[in-house]
């Protein structure tokens, strides 16, 4: 019995016993010699180096770079913004904001996800709103390109 060391056309080395040298180029040659790893039968006799280091992959080879979405973030649930955990630069920024928003905007209180629908298909006066939404219902929005904005609402500079 001889021990070869063999490789295949995808660059697996394995090793394989055989009767004899001829018995393994038969069995070669009639292609009953596979590889174990991916079956290929394109095997040959893999170069004997006095030390035996690990082959790298085949380079140029494409690796197969499998394309996994990646996870979707967790939904952050807006928590309430409480002045004690928020900088006061950022109160007064917010303030500032929900101020403009309560200038500019109608309040549409929990018909927001509706009445930004609407407003987006043509149905009612286009203008700002602002209300209260569902992290889901504002996912929904934004999945039909209607732009919508998170705002946490801390309590007014005045209130
Ligand atoms: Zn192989």
């Amino acid at each position: 019995m001889i021990r070869f060391t063999l490789r295949c056309d995808a660059g697996h080395e394995f090793e394989s016993w055989f009767r004899n040298s001829e018995a393994y180029d038969k069995q070669a040659g009639a292609g009953l010699v596979d590889c174990p790893v991916c079956g290929s039968a394109k095997v040959e006799k893999a170069l004997m180096a006095p030390s035996v280091a690990k082959v790298p992959g085949a380079k140029g080879r494409p690796e197969a770079v499998p394309m996994t979405a990646a996870p979707a973030p967790p939904d952050m649930p807006a928590k309430a913004a409480t002045p004690k955990a928020v900088p006061a630069q950022l109160v007064a920024l917010l303030q500032r904001m929900r101020a403009e928003v309560e200038k500019n905007c109608d309040y549409v209180g929990p018909e927001f996800a509706e009445e930004a629908r609407r407003i987006h298909y043509g149905d009612a006066e286009e203008r700002g709103i602002y209300g209260e939404a569902t992290p889901e219902e504002t996912e929904a929005l934004r999945e039909e390109g209607i732009e919508v904005g998170n705002i946490p609402w801390i309590p007014r500079a005045d209130g």
